[in-house]
């Protein structure tokens, strides 16, 4: 009942913006790429060009033995369609680009709520700005329940800082996105965890204080392409023995509000339509 209601959501998004995807379908994608079930109230579908390719390279499904989310905040398709070169190499490196439709109100935790539990608003609870934990099943809860080391880094206080806490996951709260970034290469490189979400606020605080097109949110736009491409050589070294999947993850777009300020959370393209990149990667001995 749960699921048709935040399938219902989603599909209503999809053709206002003629998209086939919603951000409530990565989680159902990572799930079957990992063979761990879904979350209780997840109504997104699983992405099939990505599950193909999965299938094709690692020979079935629920294979996936190691993952790197970063997660990029309103790094929307606006953003796409005017930094073409920071997103040229994002999908290059990736591979998979799946536009999808945000949902509504098109804020942070609303939609990251969405994003991991792949649940609409409206059933995960959040349904508007504001930070409590989520009561409904996520992917951290399941992963866990799987016995796999999940390991979430951000900044203090931030959306994903906060709403995801209370799961059998380890929480690593910082004060800068370069602390984040550094510490999830440290995971990496240690083979610590099994899943690693790594945050980044960079642009979106840019956007919000100077507009989305400033010279500062374009530097942060530029950074998290490098970050990105950093994780993937990164995954390269020192996981190679593994079947793996890194994920550019983003929660909503953004517009200008006047000359000097940007903003999101309106049922507008700008706002709503975003695009998830998945690079898939199979084991090698
Ligand atoms: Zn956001």
């Amino acid at each position: 009942m749960q699921n048709q209601e935040s399938t219902a959501v989603f599909e209503e998004f999809q053709r206002q913006y003629n998209t086939f995807y919603s951000i409530g379908d990565l989680t159902p994608t990572l799930c079957a790429l990992w063979g761990i079930r879904e979350p209780a109230a997840c109504g997104g579908k699983t992405i099939a060009p990505v599950l193909d390719q999965a299938d094709k390279l690692m020979d079935g499904l629920g294979k996936v033995e190691k993952t790197v989310l970063f997660c990029a905040d309103a790094l929307g398709n606006a953003q796409k369609e005017y930094y073409t070169e920071a997103f040229e190499k994002i999908r290059k490196v990736a591979g998979f680009e799946i536009k999808s439709t945000a949902v509504m109100p098109s804020v942070t935790p609303v939609c990251f709520g969405t994003i991991f539990s792949g649940a609409a608003p409206c059933v995960h609870g959040i349904m508007k700005y504001e930070k409590p934990v989520l009561s409904v099943e996520t992917l951290f809860d399941v992963f866990a329940e799987s016995g796999k080391n999940v390991a979430i880094i951000a900044v203090n206080e931030c959306s994903i800082d906060k709403i995801f806490r209370q799961r059998k996951v380890d929480y690593y709260s910082v004060r800068t996105d370069e602390q984040s970034f550094q510490l999830a290469r440290r995971f990496i490189a240690e083979d610590t965890y099994d899943l690693i979400l790594c945050y980044m606020i960079g642009y979106d605080a840019a956007m919000h204080k100077t507009g989305p097109f400033s010279e500062t949110a374009a530097a942060q736009a530029k950074l998290a392409a490098e970050r990105f491409s950093q994780f993937s050589e990164d995954m390269e070294t020192y996981w190679k023995k593994y079947n793996r999947v890194l994920s550019f993850v983003v929660d909503h777009g953004g517009h200008s509000v006047d000359e000097q300020h940007g903003g999101h959370g309106e049922n507008i393209p700008e706002d709503m339509i975003v695009n998830h990149y998945y690079r898939i990667c199979e084991k090698s001995c």
